[in-house]
């Protein structure tokens, strides 16, 4: 970008929310994935008539924006690919309206999710959707990725929660979608297109969003089980016997030992897996849903049930769990997690395939997730300078993923596609289904300014 180009952010920005410093380019060029690009500038809305600014001005100069919430993706969502330049979006961070009459909260995009709970406790309220990332990834990445979480099994994923947004459209236009009444079918559902859109559509500026009172009662324990497939077992017997928890996240032996080495929060460093699983509702039914989850897991052969019986207790589970992908990221100097899904009934299957494609390449794995939603995080534990151990790697990856796609499920359940998982879209969807996405892309966007070349190609660059 040349002098006056910036000069013209600046005049939208204000100098001190510009940064085009080597060193700042540095910290805007990657997100929690690998993928790693400089952009040439960096700049910090705080108005939804900035970020229009913005586009128009993109628009005229024919130059790339990649918005970006707290770069906490997974997929190199946020990592800016043709350069050009990045829209933070984290300084929008304002609690618009808080309407508890109506269970509705309207925010910034830019506003950490778990910051929404601190509102809504304040009403007996609280936002379901609870991915690892909730302390610092922003609610608009959350839109953008359609985030799930550790609640997503009963409560659902961010799209659920969805009323209403308004939106900056490439060219600069500013659009308010959905409405806040329970129901709204005046035109085609647009919102809904934006919630996993992955920054290729549109930046969304303000959401407002649902939220549910606080469930009266809690109980959480933890099933502790000698083998891998009587834990998925487990879980496909317990979602069969039509219990619903509103938790519950498998971890493996290697996740297990890699939590207990980062921080002691009292795992069983022998079981093959445990199950985190946490039922709610008022007492009597989150007591007899736990009541019959435990008979599920026992059928299963499960070692030990430890229920947490103080909230200190539950808390110190819940913390393992958390800090589960910060463990395993400490066993080598790389990794690279996954999020295929599967449907329930197919997660023994699922675990078995992932521990052969591990022996067969010969990485190590650790896996953990929601397997209550079917959606387990393969980690592959790796050096990345090690050349012989990453070729086997990608191979293990692209296996991956083919065992979700031959069982009938998804490359992604929650982290999108961005740009790691771009070669294997079109296995997933086919061919018509990517020339679909061109031509949402092209309606929306037609000079592809707009966080170009991620989840896939136009059919410019596929020629370039
Ligand atoms: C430790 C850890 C745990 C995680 N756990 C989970 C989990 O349990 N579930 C889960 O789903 N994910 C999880 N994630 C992944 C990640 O946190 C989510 O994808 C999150 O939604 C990203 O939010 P962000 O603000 O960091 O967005 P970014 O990473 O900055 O951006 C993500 C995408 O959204 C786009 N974007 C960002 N803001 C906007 C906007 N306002 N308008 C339009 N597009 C925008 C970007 O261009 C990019 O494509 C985890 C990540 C980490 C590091």
């Amino acid at each position: 970008m040349n002098k006056s180009q910036i000069e013209e952010l600046k005049a939208i920005f204000g100098e001190s929310d510009v940064l085009t410093d080597v060193e700042d380019m540095v910290a805007y060029s990657y997100d929690a994935s690998h993928a790693e690009i400089r952009p040439e500038a960096v700049v910090f809305a705080r108005t939804t008539e900035q970020v229009s600014q913005l586009m128009k001005f993109a628009y005229r100069q024919k130059i790339c924006v990649t918005p970006r919430g707290q770069g906490s993706g997974l997929s190199g969502g946020s990592v800016p690919l043709q350069k050009g330049i990045v829209l933070s979006m984290d300084k929008m961070n304002k609690v618009l309206d808080f309407d508890p009459a109506n269970r509705l909260i309207t925010v910034e995009a830019g506003l950490t999710t778990s910051e929404i709970d601190l509102v809504a406790v304040e009403a007996n309220l609280f936002y379901p959707p609870d991915p690892g990332s909730v302390a610092f990834s922003t609610i608009g990445g959350n839109v953008a990725e359609n985030a799930g979480g550790l609640r997503g099994l009963k409560y659902g994923v961010t799209k659920d929660y969805v009323k209403m947004m308004k939106v900056v459209l490439p060219q600069g236009d500013i659009v308010t979608l959905g409405n806040k009444c329970v129901k709204h079918v005046a035109g085609f559902n647009m919102e809904g297109i934006f919630v996993g859109s992955e920054g290729l559509l549109g930046i969304m500026t303000e959401v407002t969003l649902a939220l549910l009172p606080i469930p009266e009662h809690r109980e959480s324990a933890l099933a502790i089980f000698t083998t891998l497939d009587s834990a998925a077992q487990a879980v496909a017997d317990i979602i069969a016997a039509g219990v619903t928890p509103s938790t519950m996240e498998f971890m493996d032996n290697a996740t297990i030992n890699a939590i207990q080495n980062f921080k002691d929060c009292g795992l069983p460093r022998d079981a093959a897996a445990v199950l985190l699983i946490e039922t709610d509702g008022d007492e009597n039914a989150a007591k007899a849903e736990i009541a019959k989850v435990e008979i599920e897991v026992k059928k299963n052969n499960c070692r030990e049930f430890a229920r947490a019986k103080t909230s200190a207790e539950r808390d110190t589970l819940f913390a393992g769990r958390r800090v589960a992908l910060n463990a395993l990221a400490s066993v080598k100097p790389n990794l690279i997690l996954e999020d295929a899904t599967v449907m329930r009934s197919r997660l023994p299957e699922m675990v078995r395939g992932i521990t052969d494609i591990a022996t067969k390449y010969d990485i190590q794995v650790g896996i953990f997730g929601h397997a209550g939603d079917g959606n387990l995080h393969p980690t592959f534990l790796i050096d990345m300078q090690d050349k012989d151990e990453m070729a086997r790697t990608e191979k293990a990856v692209a296996a991956l993923f083919q065992l979700a796609i031959d069982l009938d499920g998804t490359i992604s359940g929650e982290h999108g596609i961005g740009l790691e998982k771009k070669p294997f879209l079109q296995n997933q969807i086919g061919g018509e289904g990517i020339a679909l996405l061109q031509n949402i892309k092209r309606t929306f966007d037609p000079l592809n300014l707009l966080n170009p070349g991620k989840m896939f190609d136009m059919p410019a660059e596929q020629a370039a």
